[in-house]
């Protein structure tokens, strides 16, 4: 079994473990590129990521979900496009080579590979930021970072995305999503929160996925902690802008990636 399938499957372990209070049940997912490929492999549909096992992961063809998100793009999400992706999905095969539904989630994962130059892509329902994407102002208490190693780690504005449907509707909700912010802040977003449901976040090994995961769920616990005393007081945007880019904190981050 290929080293990333066994990466893959660690990582599940870890953000599976009851007391990580990152997925329960069927939730949540992780998709890792294959270096020197086109394809890449995620979590097999209703797979529990605590009890994963190395069958548990499938490939998937890079461009051939990329056209399907650039498709929708222009024209929307169309039956015609539902379809062919729920047929991808539905033709995904293990390293084994065995026939397995992929998530529904994958679109996610392909946003992160086509448009952001990550390599790993981790999605969690943690209990904290859903708190917060399910609340009213969930958009205001993304608006800004709460302390240093939030903007250092996960970028110094958070992307926040109203609710979508699970599936392309999602996918395209983060696609243009990613867009955008790519041309508002020069780079990509640490962290996506998904509006009434998640956490989204990248690296380039799979320990800065996890990693930036953990930094994002302490901040979203400073979050809820702040507004039940007496509300959010953001790091002043220019201030997270130049501690997110700044030369040593770069470095920082590099190094917790490793
Ligand atoms: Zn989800």
């Amino acid at each position: 079994m290929s080293n990333l399938v066994t990466q893959l499957t660690q990582l599940a372990k870890i953000t599976g473990a009851p007391e990580a209070d990152l997925t329960i049940v069927a939730e949540g997912n992780i998709a890792v590129l294959e270096p020197g490929t086109n394809r890449f492999l995620v979590k097999a549909s209703g797979v529990v990521m605590g009890n994963a096992t190395e069958d548990d992961w499938v490939y998937l063809n890079l461009d051939r979900c990329a056209q399907i998100l650039i498709d929708a793009d222009k024209k929307g999400v169309t039956d015609k496009l539902d379809k062919a992706f729920d047929a991808i999905l539905k033709e995904s095969v293990t390293p084994n080579g065995k026939v397995r539904k992929a998530s529904i989630e994958t679109m996610v994962h392909v946003v992160a590979f086509h448009l952001m130059g990550a390599t790993w892509s981790l999605h969690t329902h943690p209990t904290p930021v859903v708190a917060l994407a399910a609340s009213k102002d969930a958009a205001k208490h993304y608006s800004g970072t709460v302390f240093p190693d939030e903007a250092v780690v996960c970028g110094p504005v958070p992307l926040f995305l109203p609710y979508a449907s699970p599936g392309l509707s999602l996918g395209l909700g983060v696609y243009q999503g990613v867009e955008k912010y790519q041309d508002k802040y020069g780079r990509s977003p640490g962290q996506i929160i998904l509006g009434n449901h998640g956490l989204c976040t990248f690296g380039s090994v799979s320990s800065e996925a996890l990693s930036t995961t953990q930094i994002a769920v302490k901040a979203a616990k400073i979050r809820v902690g702040a507004l039940s005393s007496g509300g959010i007081n953001f790091i002043p945007k220019k201030a997270a802008q130049a501690i997110a880019f700044r030369p040593d904190e770069i470095l920082r981050r590099k190094m917790l990636s490793e």
